[in-house]
């Protein structure tokens, strides 16, 4: 099935639209009485359709309710084509194909390990971009602490690439296979029973360093659909959203994931964040603070959070405007 006939599909089984945000699509679910909209679809890299419901809906309860099956939601099939030929995108161009940022796709070398997979994203970047370095390698586990993919940072310039294990153990550029990712650390979070939830694996990694529990999504702010986010059921979860629009964005799209499974959502607002800062920015800011200041100021953070959704505070007032009154 192509997407465009699969969109009509859901429009006509639930007698609602759906909406486009960027590459996703959002709409009422066609598995469970849905009154508000829990359910989003996106065509991911290799062709193939993922679906999505917030409350809590099951892939398998999805395609029963649209009456599909696992094989039509790949890529169209023409005659004569196999299923991996049909899922090489028309051109080489298109947009999220294969090989623009490395994704997969299109002619997928194994690697045997991981660390030959991480060296091959940087000879790839190496070629463009002559001058750029690796500055960090986020692993993503499962909950029983198997790693199945990486995230890799680089900077000059700034850009993440995913690597992963296919179904042999091989290593392969691109998403996982099975196109879902689990929370950061999410061998860590089993426990916990309160989780704090960042944008991003730098800030998490900076909230850790403080005795937190805490997680966030492959990919950043656009893709919180592409995480499955049930291990966090039953936790309190805290926000921690970067001061900007796309920084609300994810913390909402966040929030949908884990308002039906999670019992206390709150948002903590950092004082004197600049635009576009996050908790990294924040700690930069109290650098001379001794490692007990920056934890009790965080702890005292945390108290203050408010359940969310809440609006963000009103902009700071401009200075000049002071000065005038
Ligand atoms: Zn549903």
């Amino acid at each position: 099935m192509d997407f465009p006939a699969f969109i009509k599909l859901v429009e006509s089984k639930t007698g609602r639209p759906m909406k486009q945000y960027g590459v996703r699509w959002k709409g009422h679910c066609p598995a469970h009485d849905d009154q508000s909209p829990s359910f989003s679809c996106w065509l991911a890299d290799d062709g193939w359709i993922c679906v999505n419901c917030f409350a809590g809906c099951t892939t398998r309860q999805i395609y029963k309710a649209l009456e599909v099956e696992k094989k039509d939601m790949g890529p169209p099939l023409r005659p004569g084509m196999s299923r991996t030929a049909a899922a090489r995108p028309a051109t080489p161009s298109a947009p999220h194909s294969a090989n623009k940022n490395g994704h997969p796709g299109r002619n997928k070398p194994d690697y045997p390990n991981a660390r030959a997979a991480v060296d091959a994203v940087a000879a790839l970047l190496r070629r463009q971009h002559p001058e750029i370095e690796r500055t960090n390698c986020f692993r993503y586990c499962t909950a029983d602490a198997k790693l199945y993919a990486a995230v890799i940072r680089f900077r000059n310039p700034k850009t993440f690439r995913p690597i992963a294990r296919a179904a042999d153990g091989k290593w392969q550029i691109g998403d996982p296979p099975i196109l879902i990712w689990f929370p950061y650390h999410a061998e860590r979070l089993g426990n916990a029973k309160t989780v704090h939830v960042p944008e991003g694996e730098k800030c998490v990694l900076a909230l850790e360093k403080y005795g937190l529990v805490a997680t966030t999504s492959a990919h950043g702010a656009q893709c919180a659909d592409k995480t499955d986010w049930k291990i966090l059921s039953g936790k309190n979860i805290y926000l921690w959203p970067d001061r900007d629009g796309p920084g609300e964005g994810y913390i909402f799209d966040v929030w949908l994931h884990l308002r039906a499974i999670c019992p206390q959502i709150k948002v903590v607002r950092l004082p004197g964040l600049p635009e576009g800062g996050d908790i990294c920015d924040w700690l930069k800011q109290h650098k001379p603070w001794t490692e007990d200041e920056i934890k009790a100021a965080l702890a005292e953070e945390i108290d203050l959070a408010k359940t969310y959704p809440s609006p963000p505070p009103a902009p700071p007032p401009d200075s000049a405007e002071v000065e005038n009154t």
